[in-house]
This record gives C-alpha cells, structure tokens and sequence, in this order.
C-alpha cells in the first residue's frame, strides 16, 4: 500500500522507501564483506522484521541460512514494557554459528539485549544485531547493534514491518502514526 491508502491516518514520512531500498543495499554489502569465507546465520525477528529480512536476504549475494523468532514485548500499547517471552523458538539448534539478528527497531533496547544474550547463551559463534530503525534518546540498556540503518526521533511509528494494532506493516515506508489514530 502506497501512501495514498493512508494519507489522513500518517503525521510525516520519516523514511522514504527509495532511501529504505537503498539503505538495505549498503547493509548487504558490509555484511556480505564482514562474514565473507564464513557462514551466515539470519535470525529475523517477527513479525516485524520481515521485510527487512525479505529484502536484505535478496540483497546479500551469497548463500545464507534463515530461521525466525517472535517474541512478545509490547501488546497493543506503545510502550516497551521491558518483559519478553519467547512465542515461537528457533527450529534449529545455534551452537557454533555466527548469528545475525535482523531487526525492526531499537526503542529501549530491552527486547534487543535480553534476545543477544539468549542466543549467545546458547553457544552460537558470534552474535550480532541488524536494525532498520533506532530510537535515538530512547535506550534504557546499552545494546550493541552493529549495523543500523537510521536514527530516528522517538516518535511512534508504523510500516516497513511496524505495526499499530497489526495493521500499517504493508507500507514500503517508516512513518510518525498521527497521535489521532491512538489516542
Ligand atoms: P524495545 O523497546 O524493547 O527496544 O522495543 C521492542 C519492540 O517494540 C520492537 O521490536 C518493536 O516491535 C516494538 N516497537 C518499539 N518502538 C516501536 C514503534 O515506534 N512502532 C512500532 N510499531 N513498534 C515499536
């Protein structure tokens, strides 16, 4: 859906879709020449990340392994609330893998840290996180995200994967919710 679909429910577009696709490009490459001669392990986190995982994957020119996790953090509300659970767990075991996270966004990095240490606990080779989007301002924990697309104002915010009540996920665009549409 383009932004006509939803012109009266949108603030501001904060990132376009020609600089999305672009961004991913340049991500693919570092990580294609960062992991370059070893293997490669996507975990991508649903449901959120699944066009960043669709189009990254695409992106990347060489053979790579995908599995996915959800994990729950935020209900309907739009805040964080620091709790995670595990909703659906990797089909396959990890150990001695170099490990991805592919990831929407970065607000207080809680789901983010809590998941790193999960998967390193469970003796993958190397650890490392992939995010679209950071809140800047918004971490409460120091996480370590190794490749990030933008920074973005704490606003909340919808499309390219993000959703408000599952819906919004279908815009090829990141942008600010209007406050009308939650509150
Ligand atoms: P955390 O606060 O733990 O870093 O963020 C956890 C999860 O909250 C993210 O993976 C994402 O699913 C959701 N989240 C955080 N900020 C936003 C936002 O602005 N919009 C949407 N749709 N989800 C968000």
């Amino acid at each position: 859906m383009d932004l006509a679909g939803v012109e009266n429910e949108i603030d501001r577009v904060v990132v376009s879709e020609v600089e999305l696709q672009t961004k991913i490009k340049e991500l693919a490459a570092r990580v294609a020449k960062d992991y370059e001669g070893k293997d490669l392990l996507l975990i991508g986190v649903l449901k959120g990340a699944v066009m960043a995982m669709a189009d990254l994957s695409r992106a990347l020119q060489r053979h790579v392994d995908m599995d996915w996790m959800a994990v729950s953090s935020y209900g309907s509300a739009t805040k964080s609330s620091g709790v995670v659970r595990i909703l659906k767990d990797l089909d396959r075991d990890i150990t001695g893998r170099n490990v991805l996270i592919i990831e929407d966004i970065v607000d207080s990095g809680l789901t983010l840290s809590w998941l790193k240490a999960n998967l390193e606990s469970r003796g993958a080779s190397s650890v490392e996180i992939l995010a679209i989007v950071r809140k800047s301002d918004a971490a409460k924990v120091k996480v370590d995200v190794k490749y990030i697309g933008f920074e973005i104002p704490p606003d909340f915010v919808v499309g390219y994967g993000l959703d408000f009540n599952e819906k919004y996920r279908n815009l090829p665009f990141i942008a600010v919710l209007a406050k009308h549409m939650y509150s």
